[in-house]
């Protein structure tokens, strides 16, 4: 080992010092050393590109390029745009790709073959198809590799059909496929569920001699099992000579995904009857499989079986088993899982640990969230942003507020994150003066520059808090473009409080900035009728109809039993539909002799004739309350979740319900979630 840069060498020296020190992987020894020379040529410029690629330093690669390029003495050769544009493939980064293609065709390569395959391959890493196109339309020779880059650019791109377009111009050119383009085209097929041109590849495989090869084969078991052709999958499988984990796993997942549960297990244990190595994706994928089943039960003995073999669950393992933890009442395992990971992950596993504490909250089990965070003995800037974030998604800023203090004053640095944190869990207590204070100390005290969504977080913050000129004031004096989250915050809040001319402005703003989304139309509509502005809003209605936006249906869905039950408006297909009906009526009921009133507002929403139907009393969310509530069982909470805002009615009477029958209700909604207790909602009706 060399341990002193040697200064003052004569050139030639120098630079087989470089070479010896990229050799022996010291980059930053020969970045010294390089930086000495005075006029570097261009094969030693080029030596440190590469090097910087491989070794995973794709910016610092493209930087030194640049660097290169303005010193203006010598042209870059065809070697040095190589080794620039893998540079610009791994980096992803577009900008810098478009400035290599120029080079390129300024300095003569632009037809190059090899460079060319290069620059296919870089747009397609980049997913942008235009460029690689306007290569590949350049060049005057096309190889199968030109062919099968250009393939893959299209599936990276997701343009499936067109990928398929491309193979059979590649066979009517005369270029054949090789096992590569196979396994690049096959996914494709998967996706699309081409089951016909599935079979073609097959059978081009085939005649060119390819049924050996591993990669394709595996692709094909994947490709015929999401075309639900499992018995050729296994077909294909069986006759592989040769199988890796790859291989057996995908015959695995490709079982589970047509339901085949026993054949996935059986093939599992021949896999360890054979003495197949297994590893981590293989546990992964069939405990993955059963939860996907909804076999819990039998995902949770797997992930005992895991450990007698010597794995330890990792993040992977751990986040796609929880959910079994989530109706801890209802699982015999559910128990063990929980007190597992509690013995033996925290002292190690950092990771792991946070995603359990992210998993907890998304559940909407913020208690256990807590729970695991406090056994944390050692706590990074991950560990804090998620509990910040977990009580943030459950409308409790004091307490996101509070971590955020602890953080600070235990010397860990919030980073971004942590700040889009704290400022929306402010904004959802209505912490109006502190989200300000918060606001400003970033750049004066953290350093750190506010984005975009720390500026819509604020606008939320002052809308939700009422003081709605404030917030258009802002967005008005932001630095940076106010982003559709910033105008649907104070479009929001000018439905809460009703403010029709700012509802106006906003919905205009969002109108141009994102012309598709339906909730911007349903919004100001309602903000609209509710100011008894019955023409203005069937106005707006047209418009979101002329431009052909169709409004999301509401759904809500509720797990019972391990099994999830979905609901939309006015459903009946529910075996319990008459049962949950009588309770909505019955509750009605009560409802009114305890002096509640309908709020009629929110039949509003939809004055379309086709929704006419849709009355107060069958929204989606009401239905699966009901539906949860009669299926109880025992337990002393139900969790519902619902992929739009809940609405103003359903939340009166949710509450209302909650306090009746004595239970918790908690619903996540798309914004956040509610917990309904003893009449009272943890947004304190403010959402
Ligand atoms: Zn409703
Ligand atoms: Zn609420």
């Amino acid at each position: 080992m060399i341990s002193k840069i040697p200064t003052n060498l004569p050139p030639h020296l120098n630079i087989k010092f470089i070479k010896n020190y990229l050799n022996s992987g010291d980059l930053k020894r020969a970045r010294q050393l390089f930086d000495k020379i005075s006029e570097p040529d261009i094969q030693l410029w080029t030596l440190l590109i590469t090097a910087y690629t491989r070794q995973g330093h794709p910016k610092e690669a493209i930087k030194l390029y640049a660097e290169f390029r303005n010193r203006g003495k010598v042209n870059p050769d065809k070697l040095a745009l190589l080794s620039v544009a893998k540079a610009c493939a791994t980096s992803g980064d577009v900008f810098k790709a478009k400035e290599i293609h120029d080079d390129a065709i300024k300095y003569g390569f632009g037809s190059d073959l090899l460079l060319g395959n290069a620059m296919i391959d870089m747009y397609g890493k980049c997913k942008y198809i235009e460029g690689a196109k306007i290569v590949f339309d350049d060049l005057r020779v096309k190889d199968v590799i030109s062919w099968t880059s250009l393939c893959s650019c299209y599936v990276n791109c997701g343009l499936l059909r067109d990928a398929l377009w491309a193979i059979r111009a590649m066979c009517q050119s005369g270029t054949r496929p090789n096992a590569m383009t196979l396994s690049t085209i096959l996914p494709a097929c998967s996706v699309l569920k081409s089951l016909n041109l599935g079979r073609e590849v097959h059978g081009f495989g085939i005649k060119n001699c390819m049924e050996d090869n591993m990669f394709v084969n595996s692709a094909l078991v994947d490709m015929y099992a999401s075309c639900s052709s499992i018995k050729q999958a296994e077909q294909v499988f069986h006759n592989m000579p040769l199988r890796d984990m790859v291989s057996w796993n995908v015959m695995i997942s490709a079982y589970f995904s047509n339901g085949k549960c026993e054949d996935a297990l059986n093939m599992f244990d021949r896999m360890i009857n054979r003495g197949v190595k297994l590893n981590y994706d293989s546990w992964n994928a069939i405990i993955c499989g059963f939860m996907d089943n909804g076999q819990t039960q039998q995902a949770l003995e797997i992930f005992s079986r895991m450990q007698q073999f010597g794995f330890k669950p990792n993040q992977i393992t751990i986040t796609s088993v929880l959910p079994a933890c989530t109706h801890l009442e209802s699982l015999r395992g559910g128990k063990e899982i929980h007190s597992y990971i509690i013995r033996h992950l925290f002292y190690e596993d950092l990771t792991a640990t946070t995603a359990l504490i992210f998993v907890y909250a998304k559940c909407g089990e913020l208690e256990l969230s807590h729970r695991v965070f406090s056994m944390m003995p050692k706590k990074d800037t991950v560990a804090w942003n998620t509990i910040i974030i977990a009580n943030a998604m459950h409308g409790r800023g004091e307490e996101a507020l509070f971590n955020f203090n602890e953080m600070v004053s235990s010397g860990i640095k919030p980073n971004s994150v942590t700040f889009t944190g704290v400022l929306s869990g402010c904004s959802h207590s209505r912490l109006v003066d502190e989200s300000l204070s918060i606001f400003h100390s970033m750049s004066k005290y953290h350093n750190i520059e506010p984005d975009v969504e720390h500026y819509s977080c604020m606008v939320d913050v002052l809308s939700r808090g009422g003081r709605l000129m404030e917030a258009y004031q802002f967005i008005q004096d932001m630095p940076i473009e106010p982003s559709a989250g910033a105008w649907g915050a104070l479009l929001g809040a000018c439905r809460i409080y009703k403010h029709v001319d700012l509802g106006r402005i906003a919905a205009s703003h969002l109108f141009k900035v994102e012309p598709n989304n339906p909730g911007n139309y349903v919004l100001l509509s309602n903000i609209l009728v509710t100011a008894k502005l019955w023409g203005e809003a069937s106005e707006i209605r047209k418009l979101m109809r002329d431009r052909g936006i169709k409004k999301v249906p509401g759904c809500s869905w509720i797990q019972v039993k391990d099994r999830m039950h979905t609901f939309v408006v006015g459903d009946k297909k529910n075996d319990q539909s008459d049962e949950i009906y009588k309770f909505l009526n019955e509750m009605r009921k009560k409802m009114k002799l305890a002096g509640y009133l309908p709020d009629t507002e929110f039949v509003l929403q939809d004055l379309d004739a086709e929704d006419q139907e849709d009355s107060l009393c069958n929204h989606s969310e009401k239905l699966a309350v009901a539906f949860g509530i009669l299926n109880l069982n025992g337990e002393s909470s139900i969790r519902v979740f619902k992929n739009l805002r809940i609405c103003g009615d359903c939340h009166n009477t949710i509450k209302f319900i909650a306090k009746i029958v004595g239970v918790q209700i908690i619903v996540r909604d798309s914004l956040r979630f509610h917990h309904f207790k003893d009449g009272l909602c943890s947004c304190k009706d403010f959402w």
